[in-house]
């Protein structure tokens, strides 16, 4: 019903050209170049094949004759034969040569009868299941020659038996507007077939370089629809097998199935379906499946069961292919867009093609080229699709690249960063550990409540320091200092105000000694000691009373109490000889005890024999 409707709309909107007048006797014009015969013919179905041309000419006979009503007679796949005629009638005073033309390569056997009054039926017989060297033009189309004279109507019966579907487009041609069309026919044929091997043979090479599966899909479907279009325009019976008539049929077959096979392999790799939509993915591998049942079923099962199957399953693959299509771009993968621009025109043009095949739409130009049309505005746009999918791919690994590139220009600066602050800190802890050494160093050397260098320092240093002189033959002064009466200053003001004195001494003694070389150190207890490298006797002395002075105007104050503390002094001095240094260190605490024993508070620089001095 709905077929109907649409056939109606067709016809309103001007593309279905319904004749509105039957003739059973067709007048030729002398001017005729081109007379499509569908809408004057008429038709009867032979369902048991029996009929004979002459049971039909008999007159009288019943047989239920019916007006045609379409332009091309399309009765789809049938069983029957189907018988059309009709009478024609040359106007005008001259004879004329026509053509009549069949333009369905794919009809099995067709017989043409051209009955004049008067004479005996002429049998033309021509079909693709006839060798192809049988038939009297060398052309894709059937072909009959016919010539018509003024006066006289000649009856043509055509008897049509096919297993493919059976579709009469029935032309009467002057020769050259048969040429003329056939010409633009081949150039359309020839641009389409050139489309596709261009586009099959350029995605074979890309197939080569790349070696991704969709490549060569797409490669094989194209061949598919080249191997079908070749088919159907009878073209590779001419040019291939023209002696296989045989072949014709089930090269069809292989050929749509085909055209399933490869599609829905080609969707599942190229839009990732196994992993993205499993499900989908099964559906087209069944589909790839029974298509290549069908194939092989082509060789051995009946033609019309294959090529029905065939094309209600390349019908379902399309709209599964179309759906697969439209449900990875409803899941944002970005390759599906092209895809189903693409699917779109084989979708609308295998349709239609497909229901005029099946006879549900009458035959047109536009049913006849609408696969094909869609077909090849498919296949660009499918290539386009792979180089567009290919571009997309390169650029995302560039994009993941310069991502990776910068990720690891991020950590290496990090890296560096690191390592800088690393070294910084290193280098802030060494400095630490060096300033805590010097520290350490200084504190090991130094008497903590005087702040002077300590026994041990002074130790090491003085016999350096005489082997020095000793060698430079230059005069060495030692001076031994002790606080006199230091017990009683403890015992009267308390052991911390000791200590306090006692760095009050220190910070005197260290006060008094000038030059960088000489050497002041705490010797033990009250007791301190001066060395003085090249120093003689009277720079020695000199310091010395310095010393003494600086004690005697001194006065620590602790709280209330004010304290003053008085010194002994024993000074040596020499220019080293062989003799041993400790008895230079000897002799000056002679002379500090001598200070001592002459009432403290005074400087002794030689002993108690005649020549020994002191100095108060
Ligand atoms: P002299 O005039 O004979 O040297 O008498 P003196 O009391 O100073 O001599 P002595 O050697 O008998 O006493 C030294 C005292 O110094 C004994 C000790 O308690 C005190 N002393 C030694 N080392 C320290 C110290 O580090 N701090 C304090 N407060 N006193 C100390
Ligand atoms: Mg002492
Ligand atoms: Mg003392």
């Amino acid at each position: 019903m709905t077929i109907r409707i649409l056939l109606k709309l067709l016809a309103v909107c001007g593309l279905l050209i319904v004749p509105s007048a039957y003739a059973q006797t067709l007048s030729i014009l002398p001017d005729t170049q081109q007379l499509v015969l569908g809408p004057y013919l008429e038709y009867l179905e032979d369902a048991s094949g029996s009929y004979q041309i002459d049971d039909l000419l008999q007159a009288g006979s019943a047989h239920p004759w019916q007006k045609s009503d379409q332009k091309i007679l399309n009765f789809g796949y049938t069983d029957s034969v189907y018988w059309v005629r009709l009478t024609l009638n040359q106007a005008g005073t001259q004879p004329q040569r026509y053509w009549l033309e069949v333009a369905y390569p794919a009809l099995d056997h067709i017989q043409l009868y051209i009955v004049r009054p008067g004479q005996s039926p002429q049998l033309i017989e021509v079909g693709d299941r006839l060798p192809y060297q049988q038939r009297l033009v060398d052309h894709p189309s059937f072909l009959f020659p016919f010539e018509a004279v003024p006066g006289e109507d000649a009856s043509l019966y055509l008897r049509v038996a096919t297993s493919s579907s059976l579709q009469i487009p029935f032309t009467l041609w002057r020769g050259e507007a048969f040429i003329q069309k056939d010409y633009e026919r081949t150039v359309g044929i020839s641009i389409f077939i050139g489309i596709m091997l261009v586009m099959a043979a350029y995605n074979f090479l890309l197939f080569i370089s790349v070696r991704e599966a969709s490549y060569f899909y797409y490669v094989m479907y194209a061949l598919s629809m080249v191997g079908l279009t070749a088919g159907i325009e009878g073209i590779t019976f001419k040019f291939l097998w023209p002696g296989q008539p045989a072949w014709n049929d089930p090269f069809l077959v292989l050929a749509l199935s085909g055209m399933v096979l490869f599609p829905c392999l080609f969707t599942r790799s190229f839009l990732n379906m196994s992993k993205a939509r499993p499900q989908l993915s099964w559906l087209l591998l069944l589909l790839a499946g029974l298509s290549i049942l069908t194939a092989v079923g082509s060789f051995v099962l009946d033609y019309r069961l294959m090529m029905v199957t065939t094309m209600l399953l390349t019908m379902v693959s399309i709209v599964i292919n179309f759906i697969s299509g439209v449900v990875r771009w409803y899941d944002g993968y970005y390759a599906a867009r092209y895809y189903n621009l693409a699917w779109s025109f084989i979708l609308g043009g295998g349709m239609i093609m497909a229901l005029g095949k099946l006879g549900f739409l009458p035959r047109t130009w536009l049913t006849e080229h609408a696969g094909q049309i869609g077909a090849a505005l498919e296949i660009l746009l499918l290539s386009f699709a792979l180089a567009n999918r290919m571009n997309y791919e390169r650029k995302t690994r560039e994009a993941a690249q310069q991502e990776s590139a910068e990720a690891q220009r991020k950590l290496l600066q990090m890296q560096i960063k690191l390592n800088q602050d690393l070294d910084r800190l290193i280098q802030a802890r060494t400095s630490e550990l060096e300033k805590a050494n010097e520290r350490l160093q200084e504190m090991s050397i130094t008497d903590e409540l005087t702040q002077l260098r300590n026994r041990r320092f002074f130790d090491q240093n003085y016999s350096k320091e005489y082997m020095l002189a000793h060698r430079n033959r230059w005069p060495i002064a030692v001076l031994m200092i002790d606080i006199d009466h230091f017990k009683e200053l403890n015992d009267t003001h308390g052991h911390l105000t000791g200590d306090l004195c006692l760095a009050k001494a220190g910070e005197l003694i260290g006060q008094s000694i000038q030059r960088p070389s000489d050497l002041a150190a705490r010797y033990g207890g009250e007791e301190f000691i001066v060395l003085m490298p090249n120093t003689d006797e009277q720079g020695a002395l000199h310091v010395a009373e310095n010393i003494l002075q600086a004690f005697r105007r001194t006065e620590v104050t602790y709280g209330e109490k004010t304290i003053r503390m008085t010194v002994s002094i024993g000074v040596a001095c020499q220019v080293p000889d062989d003799s041993k240094p400790e008895n230079l260190l000897k002799l000056a605490d002679n002379h500090l005890y001598q200070a001592k024993a002459q009432g403290r508070n005074q400087v002794v620089w030689q002993c108690s024999n005649p020549s020994a001095s002191s100095m108060n």
